[in-house]
């Protein structure tokens, strides 16, 4: 190991391998085990790329605690998947906005920029040649939660983000088709108040873009509920 991989912790996120961020292997697990994916975040039709689990985790943490371009440059191709995937099922629209969630001061702080951002604006960036306009609206105002989402459960945490999300008043999103996009779905409650709250300013929601989604493990049974896939 040389000294700047000592200095640097240059160890695969996935396997702990040396020398490199993101190994082979590890790499062609994330590949492996892209979906697509369909869920359904309460009524609005969802699409994520892969389970938050194993290798995707990992990745997904690392980004989150030291910004590594390597590691977003995978979570980016992974939204570009799912992104993809929702704009083909949407049909023809000529104009299609996404309208990222934002990242919490943790990891904004770890990352060094809002992470979930950074990912979108990289996942567009390689879609210029789609048959459909994308384009990223950055517009909604999030208000921290009242108590951390994840100390709550599944009714807990709609309550908790209902009223949290507005549409910045620059925001011209009248008439327009839009994309939600957020990095990990849990309980989908943030995507839905987020759409919510596009809808109020007469935005149509078409659906929610994720890189991942982690099964929803219900609080108070301990047990886990399930995912709500409609067709994976
Ligand atoms: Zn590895």
């Amino acid at each position: 190991m040389g000294l700047s991989d000592f200095i640097l912790n240059r160890r695969c996120r996935g396997c702990g391998a040396q020398k490199t961020l993101l190994c082979g292997a590890c790499r062609a697990d994330v590949e492996a085990a892209i979906g697509p994916h369909r869920l359904v975040a309460g009524s609005l039709p969802t699409h994520s790329a892969v389970r938050y689990e194993s290798t995707v985790r990992a990745l997904i943490l690392a980004a989150k605690r030291t910004g590594s371009p390597e590691c977003i440059a995978v979570m980016a191709r992974l939204a570009q998947v799912a992104l993809l995937q929702c704009i083909d099922e949407v049909g023809t629209e000529s104009e299609v906005c996404i309208v990222p969630l934002h990242s919490g001061a943790k990891t904004r702080a770890g990352a060094g920029q809002d992470l979930v951002v950074a990912v979108l604006r990289q996942a567009v960036k390689g879609m210029r040649d789609s048959a459909v306009e994308v384009r990223v609206a950055d517009v909604l105002q999030i208000r921290p939660h009242a108590v951390q989402q994840k100390l709550l459960n599944r009714e807990e945490r709609s309550s908790n983000v209902r009223g949290s999300v507005r549409v910045a008043a620059r925001a011209r999103l009248q008439g327009r088709s839009v994309v939600i996009f957020d990095d990990v779905m849990t309980s989908g409650a943030t995507l839905r108040a987020a759409s919510q709250a596009v809808g109020a300013v007469q935005g149509q929601v078409l659906a929610g873009v994720v890189v991942a989604h982690r099964p929803w493990i219900s609080s108070d049974s301990g047990r886990q509920a399930g995912e709500w896939m409609t067709d994976d």
